[in-house]
């Protein structure tokens, strides 16, 4: 994999920011559906990106991390909290209201396949954001199409085709290029290379990469890989039950480790040096995770963290600045 660019440098000027954004989902059951319980798939998550940065978003499947990234994209309308961007809280718009900003905030998605319309060519998916935002028309919109496919390192020949004609690195380049078709400044990545053969994978970051730097992009990283995240990110967050547990700049966190739940995910990790996988204790939890509809009232991680105390079963660890940018949330830290 090759290092980062030159480009486009990372400011100092904050895009977005997330504040305490809370996203819980509406469970009705017993008797026709009178008792309402909710689902705390995100649980007072808060950062920063700034602007030409990339912060990796890691944890388990099922931890939130991709419903703060619909969120944040306003797919769904989070239940309370802030989402600034550039200074104006998108949060609590309408989808009316939120419309122009959405131009300027693209989300790239993990299945390829599923969120391109098989009916449709490759020309009408890129084409499709062009023509909602009435960008360009005629041959200029042609252009501006074939411009795109090129960015993304697909052909003129590939317009006319259909999804199924692609494998899944071509598809996720047809992806892309429809998330760079409106000229975003940020990109909400979901999990962008977990469907794509390991081969292909470097690939389409080394390119998300290329675009960050040529176009000064933002982006939001969302994996399940923190070798990948590792690579990729300027910061990293790791998410458990909807909250966040640990966030820092990425060497930091993978140096100096502090929640033990990074720990036991960064233990799982394979080491490519032999040397050191012989000698690598993966960390195995277990434990049963608890319900996001009811999560217990002190540190969610308890039933599983090694180091648990009774402390940690009633009372809920501060998420506080334990070093300089390094935020934790542990009793021990
Ligand atoms: Fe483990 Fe307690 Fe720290 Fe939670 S607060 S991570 S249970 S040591």
């Amino acid at each position: 994999m090759k290092h980062r660019r030159e480009g486009f440098a990372v400011s100092e000027e904050v895009l977005l920011e997330v504040k305490d954004l809370k996203m819980y989902f509406e469970n009705r059951k017993g008797l026709l559906g009178k008792q309402i319980e909710y689902v705390k798939a995100v649980d007072g998550v808060s950062f920063t990106i700034n602007r030409g940065e990339t912060i990796g978003l890691v944890g388990e499947s099922g931890c939130g991390k991709s419903t703060t990234g619909y969120s944040i994209m306003r797919l769904y309308k989070p239940t309370s909290g802030q989402i600034l961007y550039k200074g104006v809280d998108i949060a609590s718009m309408s989808p009316k209201e939120v419309w122009p900003y959405r131009k300027n905030m693209q989300m790239i998605f993990q299945d390829p396949y599923a969120s391109l319309n098989p009916r449709m060519t490759v020309a009408d998916i890129i084409g499709e954001p062009i023509d909602i935002y009435h960008l360009y028309e005629g041959k200029a919109r042609q252009e501006r199409i074939f411009e795109l496919l090129a960015t993304v390192g697909l052909g003129k020949d590939h317009a006319s085709r259909y999804p199924h004609e692609f494998s899944g690195g071509q598809r996720q380049r047809v992806g892309i290029a429809r998330a760079l078709a409106v000229n975003p400044e940020f990109i909400v990545c979901d999990e962008p290379i977990s469907a794509l053969d390991v081969s292909i994978q470097a690939q389409v970051v080394n390119m998300l990469e290329d675009l960050q730097a040529s176009l000064g992009l933002t982006y939001l990283f969302i994996a399940h890989d923190l070798s990948m995240v590792r690579h990729i990110s300027k910061k990293v967050g790791v998410m458990y039950l909807g909250s966040l547990v640990e966030f820092a700049e990425t060497e930091e966190l993978y140096t100096h480790t502090l929640h033990p739940y990074t720990k036991a995910l960064l233990s799982a990790v394979p080491e490519l040096d032999p040397a050191i996988s012989k000698t690598k204790k993966v960390q195995m939890l277990t434990g049963e995770i608890p319900s996001p509809i009811n999560t217990p009232p002190g540190c969610k991680f308890a039933t599983r963290c090694p180091h648990a105390t009774p402390r940690c079963k009633e009372e809920r660890p501060e998420f506080k600045e334990v070093c300089p940018g390094h935020y934790a949330a542990c009793h021990l830290v």
